[in-house]
């Protein structure tokens, strides 16, 4: 999507470690603008597939998300990464080790909103190692739904996660695909 590589391109910092920051449209300050843009090419994408539920994980797949749904018309459930008294009665959970934060946690999302006959559409800022996909892939399959793929607004190309996801036969559709971050701060993506 031109739209979003352009603005990787003016307001994403490179930083050490595989770090791409685009906290200044994408994951802290947020362009609604943008996130509308995207909503429309997912709904482009993934809108002949009967989509019944959006599915992310906290924090930042969730404003994303919520402008995706506008478009597909339905609900937003997304995994929390803490408990809490609020989360009562039974829960489907999964590990998760993090990318940037260098640790593990548990995902937990209540039985109630997640059901075998849900057709899920997956949603995440970004794609790294695949860890944080593997994880809701793992509460979706607990909930006997069906995962009809997954929409990421920037996805690693030289990390791992993308072909392990796609050789496990998801269907990701990566709205920008970073190939190479270089060390004068200059990013290059792959043709789409
Ligand atoms: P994965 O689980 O695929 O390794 O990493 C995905 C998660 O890590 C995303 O939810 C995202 O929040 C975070 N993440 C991975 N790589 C980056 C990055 O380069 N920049 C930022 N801001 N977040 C990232």
């Amino acid at each position: 999507m031109q739209l979003l590589e352009e603005r990787i391109r003016k307001d994403g910092i490179v930083r050490a470690g595989n770090v791409l920051k685009v906290d200044s449209f994408l994951n802290h300050q947020m362009d609604i603008d943008l996130f509308n843009e995207m909503g429309k090419e997912l709904f482009r994408l993934f809108g002949e597939d009967d989509v019944t539920k959006i599915v992310t994980i906290e924090a930042s797949g969730i404003g994303i998300a919520c402008v995706v749904a506008q478009y597909f018309n339905v609900p937003v459930v997304f995994a929390k990464k803490s408990e809490s008294k609020n989360l009562d009665g039974d829960i489907y959970t999964s590990t998760v080790s993090s990318f940037t934060k260098n640790k593990v946690y548990d995902i937990r999302v209540s039985k109630k909103f997640l059901h075998k006959e849900d057709r899920i559409l997956l949603i995440d800022d970004f794609l790294a190692k695949g860890n944080a996909m593997l994880g809701l892939l793992d509460i979706c399959q607990q909930a006997g739904a069906t995962v009809v793929g997954a929409g990421i607004a920037i996805e690693k190309g030289f990390q791992e996660g993308g072909e392990l996801l796609r050789k496990r036969g998801l269907r990701i559709e990566s709205l920008a695909i970073v190939d190479a971050m270089n060390e004068d701060g200059t990013i290059e993506f792959r043709p789409q």
